[in-house]
Order: structure tokens, then C-alpha cells, then sequence
């Protein structure tokens, strides 16, 4: 146990000197794979990447020196096809991935929230009910994680004991929201948001306090336009919107992506969803590592 502790503290003091945080576009060899390296940064002069398995959709931090950089291939592959994967039409609301072919993929928002604690119901019922660890994606914000410290590192514990798979999504730091302006001047879409910086600002947040960022993102209120998923893609991310929000009333099915809300700020939502399990109506889910273009429609 004391062991454990010390290498705890170790990374967590090594993860707090991250500076030169940026985006970068480059592909490297690492251990006879090819990986995206999308970040670059420096921890205690020493500089590494956030690099993306094309295939299965996981995030790795490495040090660029266990690194070759190569040339990216001109074939698309998994991750540059779920990256480009946007609605052409860019819908004001729930752009971006949202109908698996199969599977039910569970997703649950932490946006800013005054609400004390969090949704432990249902996060303790995932537990309970499916095999462990368990997936599940995170949509969170700075915001929530300032509010919710004890929360945040319960949810961190229950990774480590492999209780659930997490899935870090990004769901910007600010999570900007006016409750009276139109959609189309709100959250992302308002006067003062600089997309880039809200985006950066949550993964090295998230790094600093010893957890991987992955390339998955959500929208705030899942409102968008065609210039700000531009530049989610030119960040490297994959923007998933959802055809399963619970508490508005949409039902998942095989091929669905729910929304839930873990901040008690929609507890609708996860009645319906503890009752599906209930009701043995959801008996698995997937980890949205897993997603795959080919099943897509
Ligand atoms: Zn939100």
C-alpha cells in the first residue's frame, strides 16, 4: 500500500509541471504502431505527445524520444474517418456521431452545477449490475471538477479499482451557458467563447490531476455550427452528439448513444435509465473506444 501511495503522489507532482501545452498534427512509431500524435507539451523539460491509436480509440502519453516520426498514411483509417464523421447539413443541435449501428453506448454529462454531490446512484448501479469494469464516457467540465472535488476523485478510485472503464470526454472547460439567449448565441456559439483555448484549458486540467484526455467531445447543450465543429476536427477530436437522451424522452435501442446527466441536474433521466436495468431492458454496453465507422448509419 505504501508503495502504491508513492508512486500516486509521484505522478500527480509530475503531471502538475505540464507547460507548452498545443495542439500539433504528426504521426509517429512507437513499438511497431502507428499512433496521431494531436498534443505536445513539456513535463519538467522533458517533451511528450498525446498520441491516438487509429484503430481502437484510445490515448496514450509518451515521450517523444520512444518515438519515430513518420509520414501520415493518405488511406483514412478509423480515427480520421470518426473524426471527419460530421452531419453535413450541421444541425444547430446534435451534430457529430449519434447512431451506432450496434450496441448502447452510455454517456454521462458533469456540466457546471450547484448542485452537492453527484449522481452515485446510478454510477453505483453500473457496478452493481454489469460486468466490470464497466464502460462508460464522461462528458466533463473544469467547472463541475472545481465544484466537486470529492466526487471527481471518487470517480477516479473506482477507474483504478476496475469498477468502470471511463472514457474522459471533453465537454470544455467553461461550459459557457446564458439561460435567456437563443441557441444560436449560446454556449459555444456566445460572443465570448475562444473554442480552442476552452478546449485545451479542460485536457490540461485533466492531465494535471492525473488523467488522459481522450479525443471525444461533446458539444455544450449539443449546440454547434459549421465553424466550431471545424474546429473540434482540426483539434483531432470526434464530436458525439446523442440519439438517447432519456430525460427528453428518446428511448435507446440497439444502435444507441444515451445521454445522461451525472451532475443531479436532470435526475429524470437516470430514473429512466436505473429502470431500464431494472427492467432488464439494457443487459450490456460498450466502451465508446469501440466505436467503429463501418458501423455507423
Ligand atoms: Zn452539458
Amino acid at each position: 500500500m505504501k508503495i502504491f501511495i508513492t508512486i500516486l503522489i509521484f505522478c500527480t507532482a509530475i503531471y502538475a509541471n505540464i507547460t507548452n501545452y498545443k495542439p500539433i498534427k504528426a504521426c509517429v512509431e512507437l513499438n511497431s504502431n502507428l499512433y496521431y500524435a494531436i498534443r505536445s507539451f513539456d513535463i519538467n523539460n522533458k517533451l511528450y505527445y498525446l498520441v491516438v491509436n487509429p484503430d481502437r480509440i484510445k490515448t496514450y502519453i509518451v515521450n517523444i524520444n520512444k518515438t519515430t516520426q513518420i509520414k501520415c498514411p493518405t488511406t483514412p483509417n478509423n480515427y480520421t474517418i470518426l473524426r471527419d464523421f460530421n452531419n453535413p447539413k450541421h444541425p444547430l443541435q446534435n451534430d457529430g456521431i449519434t447512431t451506432p449501428k450496434n450496441g448502447i453506448f452510455l454517456t454521462t454529462d458533469l456540466c457546471p452545477s450547484s448542485k452537492k454531490g453527484f449522481e452515485r446512484r446510478l454510477y453505483e448501479s453500473l457496478i452493481k449490475n454489469f460486468k466490470n469494469p464497466v464502460p462508460v464516457t464522461l462528458f466533463i467540465t473544469k467547472r463541475w471538477i472545481l465544484k466537486h472535488r470529492q466526487e471527481f476523485i471518487q470517480l477516479k478510485t473506482w477507474q483504478k479499482e476496475g469498477k468502470l472503464d471511463i472514457t474522459w470526454g471533453n465537454h470544455t472547460a467553461k461550459h459557457i451557458y446564458h439561460p435567456k439567449l437563443p441557441l444560436k448565441e449560446n454556449f459555444v456559439l456566445s460572443k465570448e467563447e475562444n473554442m480552442q483555448s476552452d478546449i485545451l484549458e479542460l485536457e490540461k486540467y485533466l492531465l494535471k490531476n492525473g488523467v488522459v484526455p481522450s479525443v471525444f467531445f461533446r458539444f455544450p447543450g449539443l449546440v454547434s455550427n459549421k465553424k466550431v465543429a471545424k474546429k473540434v476536427k482540426e483539434l483531432g477530436l470526434i464530436t458525439i452528439g446523442s440519439n438517447a437522451w432519456l430525460a427528453k424522452g428518446q428511448m435507446p435501442k440497439n444502435g444507441s448513444i444515451i445521454l445522461v446527466h451525472g451532475n443531479k441536474n436532470e435526475p429524470k433521466g437516470v430514473d429512466i435509465f436505473l429502470k431500464l436495468i431494472y427492467n432488464h431492458k439494457i443487459n450490456s454496453l460498450k466502451s465508446i473506444k469501440d466505436l467503429n465507422y463501418q458501423k455507423i448509419k
